[in-house]
């Protein structure tokens, strides 16, 4: 995923972005304006083009394209990475699956499709790092990230194949778990009781 944000900083110049919601003027090798966080009268918000940065002196924000873009839409770090994303013709993925969800029960290519998608963006929450989560449980349990729908994927596996998932919203308007349309309820990852020879089990909410 560092992949798309990448993409999006080396595609995108945060001057001609920026400028187009902010007169800007140039001063030296760096561009100032008017800055959209605070009421600002003489210019404090400045835009360093070598390093592709915006910092406003008066009410110390800063940040890349992708944490302007947050700032000035009113969005979260991933609607912003989507919104650039398109912008420049890569496309988050997840919305196509999505759609099929909730206007049919989706079939296992598409479930597999969806979960893969969403592991490609684990790294873009810090939901996982937050909860002491590894890279290589992330990995060997192909859990994900889906950016559209701010929630964090995990699949479900049975006999070693991806069955099904559960969705756990971060967002409090939506119902906290979530499972495919048409698809029961599968609460545990059978599977892992089988992994390992293991003696003891602790579940955990
Ligand atoms: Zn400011």
């Amino acid at each position: 995923m560092q992949g798309i944000v990448k993409a999006i900083k080396d595609k995108i110049d945060i001057i001609d972005y920026i400028g187009r919601y902010l007169p800007l003027q140039k001063e030296g090798s760096n561009y100032k304006a008017c800055c959209p966080f605070h009421p600002d009268k003489n210019p404090s918000f400045y835009i360093k083009p070598s390093e592709q940065f915006f910092h406003c002196f008066g009410c110390g924000v800063g940040g890349d394209v992708i944490k302007f873009a947050q700032l000035y839409h009113k969005i979260s770090f991933g609607e912003a990475v989507k919104m650039l994303a398109e912008e420049i013709g890569l496309s988050i993925g997840s919305k196509q699956t999505e759609e099929n969800t909730q206007e049919e029960k989706p079939s296992i290519d598409q479930i597999i499709a969806y979960v893969e998608t969403c592991h490609q963006y684990a790294s873009l929450t810090s939901y996982f790092a937050d909860r002491g989560i590894p890279t290589s449980l992330i990995d060997k349990y192909k859990m994900g990230f889906d950016v559209e729908n701010n929630a964090i994927v995990l699949p479900i596996f049975q006999d070693g194949q991806i069955i099904s998932y559960v969705r756990r919203n971060l967002d409090d308007n939506k119902p906290r778990y979530e499972f495919p349309k048409g698809h029961k309820g599968i609460p545990f990852n059978l599977d892992i009781l089988k992994d390992d020879l293991q003696t003891n089990v602790f579940i955990t909410e």
